[in-house]
């Protein structure tokens, strides 16, 4: 005999219903199956507020609403004549209950949902036998009275030696007076187990809507993961203490009679799940699950962390400690041990973070470091990360054994966060129902976390966001920015961002500023920073203009204005083109290169010729594209004149050692007419090439992709892993 058990949310509605039947169809093929149902989901919730209602016109609106969502279920199952029949079975029902009082409501539930499934099985020709649990199982003041139960169980089933599926409610059943009683909620559980004891059943299956027994709550840690087997004692410990996935007292009779709990999801049935049996003691330290109990008067909560063959127990409750208050979790008390189980209290407004804190370090693989990203800004570089993220998860953890977890994310509109982590494929979804991201309440909401070691990740191109990273540092976030105008701010401001994360130990990486994921400011900073000084940097870092100068061909291809308009319009350039014609884009580029070099380089320093004479940037946007087609021929002149002499024209900054200077350097940026032997002549397209001159070293030059968003992604993850 095998017992099935399905729970609310397995029968909730038609289609799982029809799941249902056909998990029961395949077992009994196999042997005969008893099986034992909740009430549809929410329904014992809605039944004891019905029974507590006073007010009679509200309390038939209840009824009606029940009677709506049962009749729907009907609808769906059945048709014709057994449809009616249904129906009026459902009537008597609906009237017994209209006239029960108080506590007498509660079981109606379950009654409701095992009889529409068994007379849906009759259709199938499965010969479903009803069993009343009601007068099968026995309490006696609450408490059950086993034996006559098993004598009751027995003796019901006998009768019915052909009879291949059984089904019963679960969770009710009545006192020695026959007033009918309830074995506590969630006692569908006990019920299955009571009936498999009593059988001496081969197999008993709760079937659930989760892949299995975790090793937390899937809704509060998302990186749980389902524990294959364990021990009749780990889960007992584990549902004493919260995981109501599967009902403590459903233990007792298992194990009693030696019969493995098969956990298992109604959604996935391929799926193993988890099996609770008797084991042998483990041989090594395992870490089984973490859950919790709220207790609501004092607004703390407990955490029980279950293990089994811990050497030193001593060790867990500090290290417990250590790690809830590095989360920021404030620890009631001390932590303490019972058998095998460890316990901490905390407020409950904490407890999911303490939860998750706690599994981070006994269940996530202890070698591998989680890094917990908060991301701000999700358009092209923000979106292109997180789909890297995802797709480098396996190999990010065998090369480096860190991995990434996302547990903000923010847009122009809107942020969410959970501490648990947000899945890639749920993330879109879960940002759109956010809460508003107006005035930087993602970050204010992120200062109120205890997400020390955390990096918030900054992939907008905000003008004035950098004026939060100094509050995050100080409460011990990182910062990786691809943010450039974050750091081409006013010189002061950059050295205290710089310092304030050294003062915190934190990090402050950029590296994607300039050059995408080009080793460029690491390269800098490398040789900067091992007194190798720098004495030049010369480099072509504009895409845009790259691109277009590298198109240009003077009388032989499309016009400069044109090239320059194609662009435009593909958004390769900024809205207004002559920023990059101006050189501002490549002005932040050279700051941030020149301060990685330790000059302390303001945007006032630096000499910019532009490409074209003044009369071209103070007019409106129409008459400069009229003024750069009729500048056509001295762009070809140029082009021709250099041509003979194999030469092209590149826009180049530079930073130049100059003793005559203030700053002993010389900052610039313009046009330079090279020749083959430049390295800068053979950029072709959105490529950069940057040229380091040190003293005691040959030059350095790095050449390679400049642009794109995948590109961008990698360079933000490398300075995460680094
Ligand atoms: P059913 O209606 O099938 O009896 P329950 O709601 O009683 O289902 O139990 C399943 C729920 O238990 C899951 O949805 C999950 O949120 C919760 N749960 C708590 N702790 C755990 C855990 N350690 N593993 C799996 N689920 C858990
Ligand atoms: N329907 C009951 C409850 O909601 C019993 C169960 O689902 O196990 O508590
Ligand atoms: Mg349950």
């Amino acid at each position: 005999m095998r017992v099935l058990k399905f729970g609310g949310s397995s029968v909730a509605d038609a289609t799982r219903i029809s799941r249902v039947l056909d998990i029961v169809e395949a077992e009994a093929a196999k042997d005969r199956v008893i099986l034992v149902c909740s009430a549809i989901s929410g329904c014992t919730d809605s039944l004891i507020r019905i029974g507590g209602q006073r007010d009679a016109a509200l309390r038939s609106s209840m009824i009606a609403a029940l009677r709506a969502r049962h009749s729907q279920i009907v609808r769906r199952l059945f048709t014709g004549e057994q449809r009616r029949q249904v129906e009026t079975e459902l009537d008597s029902i609906f009237e017994d209950l209209s006239a029960a009082k108080g506590e007498q409501c509660v079981p109606f539930g379950e009654i409701l949902s095992t009889r529409i499934i068994a007379r849906k099985l009759n259709c199938e020709q499965l010969s479903a036998f009803w069993l009343d649990s009601r007068r099968l199982v026995k309490t006696d003041g609450g408490k059950l009275v086993e034996e006559l139960s098993y004598k009751n169980i027995r003796a019901a089933i006998k009768p019915h030696s052909q009879t291949r599926v059984f089904v019963a409610p679960g969770f009710i059943a009545s006192e020695l007076d026959g007033t009918v009683s309830t074995l506590g909620r969630g006692g569908s559980d006990y019920s299955a187990a009571l009936y498999a004891a009593a059988v001496g059943a081969d197999s008993l299956q709760i079937w659930t809507d989760v892949p299995g027994i975790m090793t937390a709550n899937p809704r509060q840690v998302s990186s749980a993961v389902t524990v294959p087997t364990m021990s009749y004692a780990s889960a007992l410990s584990l549902a004493e203490n919260g995981a109501k996935v599967l009902y403590a007292p459903t233990l007792g009779p298992a194990m009693s009679s030696g019969i493995a709990i098969e956990v298992r999801n109604s959604f996935d049935p391929s799926n193993a799940g988890t099996i609770v049996c008797k084991s042998d003691p483990a041989q090594v330290e395992t870490w089984v699950g973490v859950t919790s109990t709220d207790d609501p008067g004092s607004g703390l909560s407990t955490l029980c962390l279950v293990s089994e063959a811990v050497r030193v127990p001593e060790i867990v409750c500090e290290r417990m400690l250590a790690c809830l208050q590095e989360n920021g979790v404030r620890v009631e008390g001390k932590p303490w041990r019972e058998g095998d189980a460890y316990f901490a209290r905390c407020s409950t407004a904490f407890i999911k973070e303490a939860l998750c804190a706690v599994h981070r370090e006994f269940f996530e693989n202890a070698s591998l470091g989680v890094i917990d990203v908060f991301l701000a800004g999700y358009g092209g570089v923000g979106r292109s990360f997180v789909s890297t993220v995802t797709a480098a998860a396996g190999r990010i953890a065998s090369r480096t054994g860190k991995s990434i977890r996302i547990v903000g994310v923010s847009n122009s509109r809107s942020y969410m966060i959970d501490p648990g982590g947000i899945s890639p494929e749920q993330l879109e979804q879960r940002l759109r129902y956010g809460k508003s991201a107006q005035n930087y309440a993602f970050i204010d909401e992120i200062e109120t976390l205890s997400a020390r070691k955390a990096v918030f990740v900054d992939c907008t191109d905000s003008h004035d966001i950098h004026l939060r990273y100094e509050g995050l540092m100080r409460r011990g976030i990182n910062i990786v920015t691809s943010n450039r105008r974050s750091l081409a701010v006013p010189y002061a401001q950059y050295a205290s961002m710089k310092a304030t994360a050294r003062e915190n130990g934190v990090f402050f990486r950029y590296d994607t500023t300039v050059g995408n994921a080009l080793p460029i400011l690491e390269s800098i900073a490398g040789r900067a920073n091992c007194s190798d000084s720098i004495v030049a940097i010369e480099a072509v870092i504009s895409c845009t203009l790259n691109q277009i100068i590298s198109r240009y061909d003077g009388s032989r291809g499309p016009s400069f204005a044109s090239l320059l308009r194609e662009a435009h319009e593909s958004a390769l350039t900024e809205p207004d083109p002559r920023t990059d014609l101006g050189g501002k884009d490549v002005l932040r580029k050279l700051l941030i290169l020149s301060r990685e070099a330790g000059v302390p380089l303001e945007a006032s320093d630096v000499e910019i010729s532009p490409m074209l004479p003044p009369e071209f940037f103070d007019c409106g946007i129409d008459e400069f594209f009229a003024k750069l087609e009729a500048w056509e021929q001295n762009f070809i002149d140029l082009e021709d004149e250099l041509d003979g002499k194999g030469m092209r024209q590149r826009f180049v900054a530079t930073l130049r050692r100059d003793k005559t200077r203030p700053l002993g350097y010389r900052a610039e940026i313009k046009m330079q007419h090279v020749d083959p032997s430049d390295p800068f002549y053979w950029v072709t397209g959105t490529e950069n090439v940057t040229v380091i001159r040190s003293e005691q070293s040959a030059p350095l030059i790095i050449r390679g992709a400049g642009e794109g968003t995948r590109l961008a992604a990698s360079g933000i993850i490398r300075d995460l892993l680094q």
